[in-house]
């Protein structure tokens, strides 16, 4: 904990942390040396971690990288970090975020930009780590903690994992518990780890997940030992290779880590076949309806009554405008706006409601996949590495979302993803493959992604 805590002062410039909490991470420490020394320690015993800040800490300041929620301090933990605790981790304190999750460079963030600790060869220019859990992939990487918690809704733990050479996995929906973790989007939110390797993933992920009557969606199924999982092989599993991913203009580089990546699955005894997921073109579409929708209603709680920033007025209705004018960023303004006018009266069934039945249909290319005998599918994680700070921000919001492009069908169809870093671009900056797997057999992906590592 004390070299963490040194390794994260010396490194403020990359913007990781929003909360440090090193008082709180010496005490707890003390007390794992104690359970330690009675014989007692949990499997994370003194393992300390970065929490995304969108997981609400009892005591510590949670602000979702808002202005809306600067100065708010949970009376309540949520399930997935008690479990950590409960496990013996340690909290090295709260990792910056695009703004309640909503962005692909946490960039959005109110707090200012993460900053990457990775750079392109012979070049001093500042690189994104991806979002949303920006910090948290950046912290691991930087080695400001041993593992982070992060959250995926579209991509949000496996893009910036594969953006800064870790690992990052979204387990199945209703794996974990997301009570107490602040909600961007409810039918597709997950937690997950980012860690630096397979088996620190597979560590984490096992304290993280398990059933929880605070939320109905968590689901009732006794969690497997994941780390007994990860050696075992990929020998006889039938590996997918969706030809839709295959994208008009994707990078040679892109292309031929996916090949590669397909190539040592098969010296290790799978079989590789190629499958369609034939409604992978209208997936960002969709996702962009869906998502937006769920914010738009999740974030109405931000009304400068309950929580955080309050901004005056003259009446109450005043109030709420001038609080939502002031304490939302330009990202999460537009969210809103997008999401108030595909559930508005006249324009429900022609953009809600279709959006809906066309994810209907993305699940079931995925199911038809599964039912075929496919165990796991491999894609590039990403259809670019990460790009410069500023270099995206443009007046197209579009070509943001457009990073999303092989993440977002995994979170619609609830099924677990799993990123692992596989090379290095010309430039030397790290690239991601990516392994879908069927709804809770996370354990193949914990075996496929050992094999990639
Ligand atoms: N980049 C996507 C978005 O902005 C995904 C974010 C996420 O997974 N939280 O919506």
């Amino acid at each position: 904990a004390k070299a963490h805590i040194e390794a994260i002062e010396k490194a403020r410039e990359l913007n990781a942390y929003i909360t440090e909490t090193p008082e709180q991470a010496l005490a707890m420490a003390k007390a794992s040396d104690e359970r330690i020394a009675k014989g007692e320690a949990g499997p994370l015993e003194g393992i300390p971690l970065g929490i995304k800040d969108l997981f609400c800490t009892k005591d510590v300041q949670t602000t979702a990288a808002s202005k809306i929620l600067k100065g708010f301090i949970p009376q309540y933990e949520s399930t997935v970090t008690s479990q950590l605790w409960r496990d013996g981790a340690v909290l090295l304190g709260k990792l910056n975020l695009d703004e309640f999750a909503m962005g692909s460079s946490n960039e959005t963030s109110a707090f200012g930009p993460v900053v990457s600790p990775w750079r392109r060869n012979n070049d001093t220019a500042k690189i994104v780590p991806g979002g949303s859990s920006g910090g948290s992939a950046a912290a691991v990487a930087a080695r400001l903690c041993l593992g982070a918690t992060a959250t995926d809704t579209g991509g949000s733990i496996r893009q910036p994992a594969a953006f800064t050479g870790t690992v990052g996995i979204k387990p199945t929906y209703g794996r974990c518990s997301r009570w107490g973790v602040v909600a961007f989007a409810s039918s597709l939110d997950q937690a997950g780890p980012i860690t630096r390797t397979v088996q620190d993933a597979a560590i984490m992920l096992r304290s993280m997940s398990g059933p929880d009557a605070k939320d109905t969606t968590s689901v009732s199924m006794a969690v497997p030992d994941f780390e007994a999982a990860i050696n075992r092989g990929v020998k006889g599993l039938k590996i997918g290779i969706p030809k839709e991913y295959r994208m008009e203009g994707m990078s040679s580089e892109i292309d031929g880590l996916w090949s590669k990546g397909a190539q040592w699955l098969r010296d290790a005894g799978a079989e590789i076949v190629e499958i369609s997921l034939p409604h992978t073109r209208e997936a960002l579409a969709v996702y962009y309806i869906v998502a937006p929708a769920e914010a738009s209603s999740n974030l109405a709680r931000y009304d400068g009554v309950r929580y955080g920033q309050r901004s005056l007025g003259k009446d109450i209705n005043e109030m709420y405008e001038n609080t939502r004018a002031e304490g939302f960023g330009a990202e999460v303004k537009r969210r809103i706006m997008i999401g108030t006018y595909v559930l508005s009266a006249g324009y429900y069934d022609a953009y809600y409601v279709r959006a809906q039945k066309v994810r209907s249909l993305i699940k079931q290319d995925f199911d038809n996949v599964y039912a075929s005998g496919v165990d796991a599918i491999l894609t590039p994680a990403t259809p670019t590495a990460a790009f410069g700070i500023g270099e995206m921000v443009s007046a197209d919001p579009v070509e943001m979302y457009l990073n999303d492009v092989f993440t977002v069908t995994v979170n619609m169809a609830g099924l677990p993803g799993i990123t692992v870093p596989a090379g290095h671009n010309a430039q030397g900056l790290p690239l991601g493959l990516q392994l879908i797997g069927k709804p809770f057999d996370e354990e193949t992906l914990f075996a496929a992604g050992q094999v990639l590592e």
